[in-house]
């Protein structure tokens, strides 16, 4: 008689699904996020909200818009929202600044 191994069935949701998120620990509050949301400074990942309480606008303002373009509104709060629009309006979005 044959042994039919059937699949657990936690194994085939893990293996099918398609929207594993990677969980990585942010470097300012060192709480888990979904590492495609968060944002890359020097190399570490952060928080949107740990990032902008961490950098001052200027150098906040300076990161490539790849990693600007995951801050939210609720990330950022209004004006410094208002900066980072402004910045994309006269810099473009490739991220190529100077
Ligand atoms: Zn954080």
């Amino acid at each position: 008689m044959k042994n039919i191994t059937l699949p657990r069935h936690d194994e085939v949701e893990l293996k099918g699904c398609h929207d594993i998120r990677h969980w990585t620990a942010c470097k300012g509050c060192g709480g888990l996020g979904d590492q495609m949301a968060m944002l890359s400074y020097q190399g570490a990942p952060f928080h949107g909200t740990c990032l902008v309480k961490l950098l001052d606008r200027r150098t906040l303002l300076k990161l490539p818009a790849s990693e600007l373009g995951k801050l939210t509104l609720g990330d950022t709060g209004t004006p410094l929202m208002r900066a980072l629009l402004n910045r994309k309006a006269t810099q473009g979005t490739c991220g190529h600044s100077g």
